[in-house]
């Protein structure tokens, strides 16, 4: 049996990668255009009567060795990776990192273990993202959880460029080009779970980097009455959500939760026998019953061009993952005057943020008045460890002791934190607000729903209560002056 590793080098691969080699069957063999008459001769003299394809250039060799090698670790689905029986990651280093492995680096097997074994242990936690980041002195291993980064292990730097290259294989993501940056997507199978991980791989200085996106997993659907929002918003938001038009937009920084919560709102109005379309980047949570559209850039379809094409097939309500640019508000304002309902996300901090970004994007003030309909800013909050928090701070006590200390606990990661609370501010935008808008007016904090309760008080009670640290209330809080 040849390594990928070995095959890849060498340009040679047997067509079944797993066929014994004293079977009857007569192997087949790929070989690249720059193939050594050596190796060629080698491999008759151990096989014996065999056959050899015609030379392949090095994008065809590659292309065919990803689709026999990608199988190659036990597959019940033409397309979905089966994570099975993973082993523990301490077990997996040591294997990989054992004199033998280190020695006999064509033996690809540790390296498919040691993979498993890191994505297994982070869908286990709960992670939305991995990161494998080769440096000069180290392979560095981290993930994302709770918003966080956290250090997963740091390997030798030698062993990156294999690791990497199992990724790209799963990724069907181009093995032989490492100057550009290169994207790919894998399912894996995980028990009864099926989970869409997206791949980016960057060049830097000290090699690939590799960012495995964990889609539709930890983002789970959440029902809209689970959000945890006050009551006033929620009812709204409830109301919103089944009109026959308008505009609802959710703001908020990165990482905040907005399509969570587009998400919610989505699956309230799901059964209504409504036509529902998305046009989304990533797309999820992929939504049964729901036509949900990947943007593809490469290919020139972007979320304007996605939003034109939805438009031609009669929908109800629109998603658009985000408006960013002033072609997408454009046509997403004037859809949503057009008897469709349409949500989306923008990236502004506040709720009364919306109608200057807008503006911002070329929109005019009149258009915005009579399209928007309510506008959600969101944050998500890291919570204390319920299992090692410092109960001895009493509900109002002095907080300031709390910046630093978290105790941490195995159950956390020694982080001393665990999960994450939404808080919600809230514009509903009535006739007042419309005139004030179409007048060019800007709106403020005082505009919103609640107004004793905005994002800072919320963030603060929960401070109080005991939930969240004062740190994530102030890193919450400090870019809203905008
Ligand atoms: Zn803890």
């Amino acid at each position: 049996m040849i390594s990928f590793q070995k095959a890849s080098k060498l340009g040679i691969a047997s067509e079944d990668v797993n066929l014994k080699e004293n079977s009857d069957k007569q192997k087949k063999f790929l070989i690249r255009n720059d193939c050594s008459q050596e190796t060629i001769d080698d491999i008759r003299r151990h096989y014996g009567n065999v056959v050899f394809s015609e030379p392949l250039n090095a994008d065809e060799f590659d292309r065919s060795i990803q689709k026999i090698y990608k199988n190659k670790s036990i597959i019940d689905d033409e397309e979905m990776i089966s994570l099975g029986d993973t082993i523990s990651l301490e077990d997996a280093t040591q294997s990989l990192l054992s004199k033998t492995s280190i020695e006999n680096n064509s033996d690809d097997a540790p390296i498919i273990q040691m993979l498993n074994s890191i994505i297994s242990q982070s869908l286990a936690k709960g992670a939305s993202d991995i990161h494998f980041e080769p440096n000069e002195e180290s392979f560095d291993i981290k993930m994302r959880l709770d918003g966080n980064i956290i250090n997963v292990l740091s390997l030798r730097s030698e062993i990156a460029s294999r690791l990497i290259s199992r990724i790209k294989i799963l990724g069907q993501i181009n093995i032989s080009e490492r100057r550009l940056p290169q994207d790919g997507r894998v399912t894996f199978k995980l028990g009864k779970q099926i989970i869409d991980v997206r791949i980016s791989t960057l060049p830097t200085g000290s090699g690939e980097r590799v960012v495995m996106r964990i889609l539709g997993k930890q983002n789970q659907l959440i029902k809209l009455d689970k959000l945890q929002m006050p009551e006033i918003i929620y009812k709204n938001f409830q109301s919103q959500v089944r009109k026959p038009h308008g505009l609802i937009l959710v703001t908020g920084p990165t990482g905040s939760g907005k399509t969570t919560t587009l998400y919610s709102a989505i699956d309230s109005i799901s059964n209504l026998g409504l036509n529902i379309m998305t046009i989304e980047d990533p797309i999820e949570i992929s939504f049964p019953g729901i036509s949900q559209t990947q943007v593809n850039v490469k290919l020139g379809l972007d979320f304007a061009e996605g939003l034109k094409a939805i438009l031609r097939q009669d929908p109800d309500v629109i998603m658009v993952g985000e408006i960013r640019d002033p072609e997408t508000a454009s046509v997403a304002l004037r859809a949503s005057i057009t008897g469709h309902l349409v949500l989306s996300t923008l990236h502004t901090n506040t709720t009364y943020g919306a109608i200057s970004r807008l503006r911002d994007l070329g929109v005019d003030p009149y258009m915005i008045s009579s399209s928007l309909n309510s506008v959600i800013a969101q944050r998500l909050l890291r919570k204390y460890c319920l299992n090692c928090r410092d109960e001895s701070i009493n509900l109002g006590g002095n907080s300031s002791d709390q910046l630093f200390k978290l105790k941490g606990c195995e159950q956390c990661d020694y982080s001393g934190l665990q999960g994450r609370i939404a808080i919600f501010d809230y514009l509903n935008i009535n006739s007042e607000l419309k005139n004030k808008i179409s007048d060019g007016d800007l709106l403020s904090k005082e505009d919103n729903i609640h107004e004793k309760s905005n994002l800072s008080t919320e963030a603060n009670s929960l401070v109080k209560n005991n939930v969240i640290p004062k740190f994530e209330a102030v890193r919450m809080t400090m870019n809203d002056n905008e």
